[in-house]
């Protein structure tokens, strides 16, 4: 029993990721039966990693993030031809095909969500990725923007409108050489925008303020079972530490000060807030716990 309550999380995730990976092995294909426990076996991996050795947290779980962008965007996006783009969805739901993008739709932002909210953008996504190595050298100077919903989920529609239209006169989604071009440009297209939005509006700006998979995925974020629970908000030195270090600007100092779990939205449970805190206030929980009855040595 201690075992698993030690180890809940990985356990959890591998759980998830075999059940995702024998429904789909019984819908469609025992390929992504392999590709779904390789990857639950690979993160509940890490997650035992950083339980053991908590120093080890963040470059485990950016190795983690680099092998999985390259097997999502280099092998199964540029060389098998998968495409996992927003867009893509529209594409395939007009020709009629239900491969790649949706699949992504529904397990990375609808079923993930509900046990480990937007953890798939600290994780997977390749452009995150691309975005976590950049963003220290292209801060603001300026106060960051804060996320608009009407931005959100205005770019969400326009982008829906956008790729049904595109569908109608060019659809991409049958033709492997037009898939991968279209990769190639949606992706320079992102990265770029998120280059230049960062620098105007703040740190991981792309992924704040206009992602589209950010947006549906923060509807179910709040209900998330685990999220960054401040395990022991009496030692909090109010030193600020956890603020600096959130790429999504959430102010989680102030969740401590209160004593609730970081309910944010657009969390994507990176755990650099804590890693970054010196007081172990912090972790990744399914709840607050009561510390007067409670025995378990909370390790960093
Ligand atoms: S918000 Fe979008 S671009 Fe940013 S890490 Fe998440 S899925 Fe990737
Ligand atoms: S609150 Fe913590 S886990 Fe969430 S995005 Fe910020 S630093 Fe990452
Ligand atoms: S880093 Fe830790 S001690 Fe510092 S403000 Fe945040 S929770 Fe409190």
């Amino acid at each position: 029993m201690q075992i698993f309550r030690k180890y809940k999380i990985p356990l959890i995730t591998l759980l998830i990721f075999t059940l995702i990976g024998l429904i789909l092995w019984f819908f469609r294909d025992i390929k992504y039966f392999i590709l779904f426990i390789s990857i639950g076996l690979l993160d509940s991996s890490t997650r035992i990693i950083i339980e053991k050795y908590p120093k080890l947290r963040q470059i485990s779980r950016r190795l983690l993030q680099l092998f999985l962008a390259g097997l999502l965007f280099g092998w199964l996006g540029l060389y098998i031809g998968v495409n996992f783009q927003f867009p893509e969805i529209f594409f395939d739901f007009s020709a009629g095909i239900i491969t790649g993008a949706l699949i992504q739709l529904l397990v990375s932002r609808i079923v993930l969500p509900f046990f480990l909210g937007n953890a798939f953008c600290s994780r997977a996504c390749w452009n995150g990725a691309f975005f976590e190595l950049i963003n220290s050298k292209t801060s603001c100077k300026k106060k960051p923007k804060k996320r608009s919903n009407f931005i959100a989920w205005g770019y969400l529609i326009f982008l829906i409108i956008f790729s049904f239209s595109v569908a109608f006169f060019w659809n991409p989604a049958g033709n492997l050489e037009l898939r991968r071009y279209w990769i190639i440009g949606e992706n320079l297209f992102i990265i770029s925008c998120g280059l230049i939005l960062t620098s105007i509006w703040g740190s991981r700006a792309y992924c704040r303020m206009l992602c589209p998979f950010l947006t549906i995925s923060s509807i179910i974020a709040p209900y998330s079972i685990f999220k960054i629970t401040p395990v022991k908000a009496d030692d909090c030195i109010s030193c600020n530490l956890c603020n600096l270090a959130c790429p999504m600007l959430i102010d989680v100092m102030t969740y401590v000060h209160n004593k609730e779990r970081v309910n944010n939205r657009t969390c994507i449970l990176c755990e650099r807030c804590v890693s970054a805190c010196p007081e172990n206030v912090l972790r990744i929980a399914d709840k607050i716990p009561n510390l007067n009855n409670s025995r378990v040595i909370i390790k960093r």
